[in-house]
Order: structure tokens, then sequence, then C-alpha cells
């Protein structure tokens, strides 16, 4: 049935409504949404940089501390065995969450950072002089300083890697073809995010894992950007390693992920030593239990792996489609708003974008618009996001960066623009 121009007008409104009323009870899951800055609801554009937390982590997180607190797979009282259930439990909603094929599957780590080390050491550790390793421009600092470890090691115990990267073009995007003249036989492994922290560009990652794939190479995603916004499925998307971080994701601190396929993850060698990880210690050596809990030395952040499975459940039985779609929509209007802006240049101008936008307005330092929005309680962040390449390959110094969370809204964009029209008029731009 072809609808009519007033029935289609009024479904898009009605989708639109149905994602604002979404929203509304999305926004009143965040308490820190409840609280005043100097009398006014604060503006949080800064979810890039780390999330607000929804009630449920919370709540969860403070249970797990106060009635049912213990370490885990040690003790042999009750409360340990409940610990070590909900300790497990999570690893089952996180596996859910990224559509894994098992629990096996997820390693606990302190956030993406560490997982991408996680992958750099152990997956490192069987490079070949003369392998080679794709990194691509746009990623964050944590997806491309353990890579040059990794060659820094290698270069030392006398098999040198070498490093090739995959450059951005002027929209801060990367092109399958650059890659595919960068992989050879010689490729071990690509390092691509899923999404740029600073620019918000979606990178194709089924097709990226393809070629990956077609050259005999692994392909590590750095998701600590596309976890809070897209649906994923670990089963469809074709990466051998993902890595997301739980305060991103509207979830606690101090804790990440990393999933694995189970083929690449079992083969590979322990990063770290220490309790939990091991089967049988002697004193000159030591045999090491399976995947995940070879990966897992020490006492594990506990409560917050319990707080981050409930909030990933949480995230995954909203409507993340709609959400991100919404999203979508508040990032084309930020363009369309703050482009009006005399002398604002927006930069990264992907077609598939997560809700960032980076901007530099002429003859004003980001540090100072940024103060200036943050007197009207809207937080920005400046500077180059940890992504000092991309940055540079752009021509910049720096940026001031609004990201946008799944509470953000229309209205919120609307007092952003006004605050940046605003901070050009007072500091003269020279737009
Ligand atoms: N990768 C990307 C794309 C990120 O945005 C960040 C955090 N800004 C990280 C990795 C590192 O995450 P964490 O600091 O939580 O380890």
């Amino acid at each position: 049935m072809t609808l009519v121009a007033e029935d289609r007008k009024s479904k898009v409104q009605e989708t639109a409504q149905t994602a604002e009323s979404v929203v509304a009870a999305v926004r009143a899951e965040f308490p820190y949404l409840e609280h005043k800055i100097n009398g006014r609801t604060p503006i949080f554009l800064d979810s890039a940089a780390s999330a607000q937390k929804a009630r449920l982590c919370i709540e969860t997180l403070q249970n797990a501390l106060t009635r049912s607190y213990a370490n885990v797979h040690r003790g042999a009282y009750s409360q340990s065995a409940q610990s070590t259930l909900a300790y497990e439990k999570a690893r089952k909603q996180v596996a859910e969450f990224l559509g894994a094929k098992s629990e096996q599957e997820i390693v606990f780590t302190s956030g993406a950072t560490a997982a991408i080390n996680l992958v750099a050491y152990s997956f490192g550790a069987n490079v070949q002089a003369g392998d080679e390793i794709i990194v691509s421009e746009l990623e964050h600092h944590s997806n491309l300083v353990p890579w040059q470890l990794l060659a820094e090691r290698s270069a030392a115990a006398g098999k040198p890697i070498k490093l090739r990267f995959w450059r951005i073009t002027e929209q801060a995007t990367l092109r399958l073809e650059d890659l595919a003249e960068l992989l050879s036989s010689r490729t071990k492994l690509v390092a691509v995010t899923h999404a740029s922290n600073a620019f918000g560009s979606i990178v194709p990652i089924e097709q990226v894992a393809e070629m990956t794939h077609k050259a005999g190479a692994a392909l590590l995603v750095d998701g600590a950007q596309a976890a809070p916004h897209l649906p994923l499925s670990m089963k469809e998307l074709g990466a051998d390693f993902y890595a997301f971080s739980g305060h991103k994701t509207y979830g606690p601190n101090a804790i990440g992920v990393l999933w694995g396929r189970s083929e690449r993850l079992n083969v590979l060698p322990p990063w770290q030593g220490g309790g939990e990880m091991i089967r049988e210690v002697q004193l000159e050596k030591s045999s090491y239990r399976e995947v995940p809990a070879r990966f897992e030395a020490g006492t594990p952040p506990i409560a917050e792996a319990i707080a981050l499975g409930a909030t990933c459940d949480w995230l995954a039985s909203q409507p993340r489609q709609l959400l991100h779609d919404y999203a979508v929509g508040l990032v084309r209007t930020a363009h369309e708003r703050l482009g009006a802006i005399a002398g604002l240049r927006i930069h990264g101008t992907a077609t598939d974008t997560l809700p960032i936008v980076s901007f530099t307005l002429d003859g004003v330092h980001p540090h100072d618009l940024a103060t200036f929005l943050d007197s009207r309680a809207i937080a920005v962040r400046t500077g180059h996001h940890c992504a000092e390449p991309a940055h540079r390959a752009l021509g910049l110094n720096g940026s001031t960066r609004a990201s946008f969370g799944i509470y953000n809204t229309f209205e919120e964009i609307e007092a952003l623009a006004n605050g940046v029209a605003e901070a050009a008029e007072f500091f003269g731009s020279a737009g």
C-alpha cells in the first residue's frame, strides 16, 4: 500500500513521537539528569568520554557492595558461592548483549584499553619477523600505542614487525580500497575502530572482516564508542576480537570486556600472571586454566561486573535501532544548526555516523568555547580527544566535541547551537 503524503507525514510524526517518548523514559533512568548545576538542568554532551550511569547500574552496584559481597571462585561459604554465580551470570548477560556464541568468549578486563593491550600482548607473542599489523589513522590512542609497544618488543626480541597505517580521508572516513592496498600475505592483524571517538565515523566492519580474513589475518575491533549505540551481533560482525568499556555503556567504571572468537582466544597465552588464572603452580613453572579464566588474573572487579551485566541487559532491552536513528537525527540537526554559524567548521562528515560532532570556531580557542558553554551548564570536550594522529591528518591541533548519549534531546542540541552562536558573538569569532 502506498502512503499518501499526509499519511506519510503522520507516520513520520508518529515515529518521532515514539522515539521522543522512549527517550523521555530513558532520561528518567539517569539520576544525574535530575540534579541541577547553578539552577540549571545539566546538558551533558560528553558521553563519548564517559557516559552517565543508568539507575539500574547504580542500584546493582550498591546492592552488590552492601548486601551480597564476597570474593568469587574461592570461598567455601555461601556468600562467595552466590557472588560467583552473580559474576558468571554477568558474563552471560554481556555475551547476550554482544550476540556472542557463548559466555566463554567473554573476558572481563579493566576497560577497552586493557582489552586491546591483552590482544597486543598475547596475540602479539606469536608474531614473526616481517609480519605486518595494519592500524588505522582514525584510532583512539588505546588502539594505536599497544601496537607501537608490540613493534618495540618484537624488534628488541630480534623479530621486527612492521606497522602499516590505513590513512583517513578529508571526511575522517576510511576507504576500503586503501585497506585493499595494505593487505597482503604478511598481514597478521588489522586493528580498527568500529566508530571514531573524535568524528563519529562508523567503519563498515563486516566488509573489513571479509577482506582481512581473505588475506589470512585476524581482525581486532575497538568497540568502545559503538557498543553504547549500535545493536551488536558478534556472530554476524565477522571480527575476531572486540573490545568495549563499561563506563561508556552507561555502566560502571574500571571494567571492560574483551570478546574473542573461541578459536582465536583459546590458542593465546596468558598476558598477566597471578591468582585465578592458574591450574597448578610449581616453584619453577605453572600451568594455566582455560579461557576466559586464563586472562583474568587476580581478584576481578566483582561488583562492577555484576552491575555491567545488569546494565547490558537493560540496554539490550531498549529499542536500540530506534534510539540510534533518533541519535543520528540529533547529530544531523547539530550539523545543520552549528554549520549555520559563521566561522564554524565541522570536521568529519561521514554519512554513517555515531552522534558525535567535532568542530572549530575561527579565532576562538576550543578551551575558551568549552568554558563559555560550561557557564550555561553545557558540558563538551576539547582537545584532540586521544585521537591526535586523526586530528593532525585533518590539519587540526584540537577541536570541540559534542557527543550524545541515549538521553540527549533536540532541545539540548538547540541549546548547544544557541550557546555556540552566543560564544561566537562574545569572542568576536573571525567568521
Ligand atoms: N577506544 C575508543 C574509541 C575510545 O573512545 C576510548 C575512550 N575514550 C577507548 C578506546 C579507551 O577506553 P577506556 O579508557 O575506557 O579504556
